[in-house]
C-alpha cells in the first residue's frame, strides 16, 4: 500500500464512523422547516455502483437523501 492508498483508507474509515454516528440521530423529513439554533445533517445514500465514487464523477444513481437533527450539544 502506498501513501495515497493509506490516506484513502483512513478517509473511508472516518466517513464510515461519521455516517454511523449520524444514523443514530433522529431522522426528520427532508422538507420539514428547520429550527433556529439546531444543526442538521443531510446524508446522501448512493448505490454502490454510482459513478460518484469514481473520483469527481457525477451521480448517476437514484440517490436517497435523509436529514438528521443533531442532538443539542452540552
Ligand atoms: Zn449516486
Amino acid at each position: 500500500m502506498n501513501r495515497a492508498h493509506l490516506r484513502r483508507a483512513a478517509r473511508k474509515i472516518r466517513e464510515g464512523e461519521l455516517q454511523n454516528y449520524i444514523h443514530h440521530w433522529p431522522e426528520v423529513p427532508v422538507d420539514a422547516p428547520m429550527e433556529r439554533g439546531k444543526v442538521y445533517h443531510y446524508v446522501f445514500h448512493h448505490d454502490p455502483w454510482c459513478t460518484v465514487y469514481d473520483g469527481g464523477g457525477e451521480c448517476n444513481c437514484d440517490v436517497e437523501i435523509t436529514k438528521h437533527a443533531e442532538p443539542k450539544r452540552s
